[in-house]
């Protein structure tokens, strides 16, 4: 009697495997396409020939669920610290994907880093930058920021990061990841003050090394110094120490500005 009805059920059967083949692919290209985790090399393109030239116009894009009202706040501590390295600062936006799909993917991921010691292989950075990469020229700016809620890990590091933020110098765009820098992140009550503080601080930072270039200040209170958790970023000033002014004045000297 099984064996009968396992016959009659085989054309269904087949019928049912292809359909979640399909569907399988489907859901490969989805995956590819948004960032999550699938392990092939992204490449990024850009264009080939172009390097940054200062001054220049920055733009600022929005990842995520994102208080735009902030913007004005970047600008003002932005201008502050390189003076007159931006001829204006441009706010592009909330960049309107599928953010929901992204941010399981990320999160799921994010469980597994920590459940298991062995490597992962993941590249959503790279992800972020190829829209970076396009927006960058499709707007006509120097360079682009990107701040997210998003958790982001490093396409170009060997070793996961969980991090604060990320540049990409050879195409001219960084990412800021707020996640890490909430008190309730931590289980601590929320600190909209320290928040912006940090945040701030790592948008100085990471803006700080696609002028400056990819080294990390040394000086106890710079806001170029590597901060490998929040304690760190809490300990370092808002501002550019004595040594990085005067290279970032060289830099405006020599291209004459
Ligand atoms: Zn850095
Ligand atoms: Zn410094």
């Amino acid at each position: 009697m099984a064996v009968t009805l396992n016959i009659i059920a085989m054309p269904e059967l087949q019928k049912y495997i292809q359909k979640i083949r399909r569907y399988k692919e489907k859901l490969k290209k989805i995956i590819t396409r948004i960032g999550i985790s699938y392990p092939i090399e992204f490449e990024l393109n850009d264009e080939p020939s172009k390097r940054l030239i200062l001054p220049c116009h920055l733009g600022i894009l929005f990842f995520g669920d994102f208080d735009v009202s902030f913007f004005k706040k970047i600008i003002i501590n932005l201008n502050y610290i390189f003076d007159s390295f931006f001829f204006n600062i441009r706010n592009l936006g909330g960049y309107n994907f599928t953010v929901k799909l992204f941010y399981k993917g990320v999160k799921k991921e994010y469980r597994e880093m920590k459940k298991s010691s062995d490597k992962i292989k993941i590249h959503p950075t790279n992800k972020f930058y190829q829209i970076l990469i396009d927006k960058r020229i499709e707007e006509n700016l120097g360079m682009i920021l990107a701040i997210t809620d998003l958790p982001i890990f490093s396409s170009n590091n060997d070793n996961i990061l969980f991090l604060f933020g990320e540049t990409h110098l050879k195409h001219r765009c960084c990412l800021v990841s707020s996640l890490k820098l909430k008190e309730q992140f931590y289980n601590r009550p929320e600190n909209r003050d320290l928040f912006e503080e940090r945040i701030l601080k790592e948008i100085i930072h990471e803006i700080g090394h696609l002028i400056l270039g990819p080294n990390h200040c040394h000086n106890y209170f710079c806001v170029m110094k590597f901060s490998k958790d929040i304690y760190k970023i809490d300990e370092k000033k808002k501002e550019l120490c004595e040594t990085c002014k005067i290279k970032l004045n060289k830099i405006r000297e020599e291209l004459n500005f």
